[in-house]
């Protein structure tokens, strides 16, 4: 199993965060994301979340000064960058596939439709041929 997850809670409400969107404060406390808006108080009304940065190992959501900005755009927070925090091997090729398979799927769809092309063109040539020479 993964062994770099950890149990978290909500420091306000003690809710179990392992799989559930968590915020995390610079002091590396917990919250879950309702607590963390009631944190912020009234002025906290309307989009929070777009203010948040969501880690992409970890999967926290952080404060924009509170995590790095990758050279694929991607957002890490701060104590997965200190802990030099990789992809796991399974990641890595889940995420090449992906953006092969998003920047290839034109590609591919025509592939495929030709191979149906083709192969309906040998079956329909294979009767067409069986009706032209009677077999004897
Ligand atoms: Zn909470
Ligand atoms: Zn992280």
């Amino acid at each position: 199993m993964n062994q770099t997850e950890i149990r978290t809670v909500c420091t306000a409400c003690a809710a179990d965060l392992t799989r559930q969107d968590r915020y995390r404060d610079h002091d590396g406390q917990y919250f879950c994301l309702p607590c963390h808006r009631a944190r912020l108080g009234a002025s906290a009304e309307g989009p929070f979340k777009e203010a948040l940065r969501q880690c992409v190992f970890c999967e926290t959501w952080v404060a924009r000064p509170d995590c790095h900005r990758n050279r694929y755009g991607e957002y890490v927070c701060l104590e997965c960058r200190g802990s030099g925090r990789r992809w796991s091997r399974r990641r890595i090729v889940q995420r090449r596939l992906r953006h092969w398979f998003v920047r290839c799927r034109r590609v591919l769809f025509v592939l495929l439709a030709s191979v149906v092309g083709l192969w309906v063109a040998y079956v329909v040539l294979g009767k067409v041929i069986e009706l032209a020479i009677p077999r004897r």
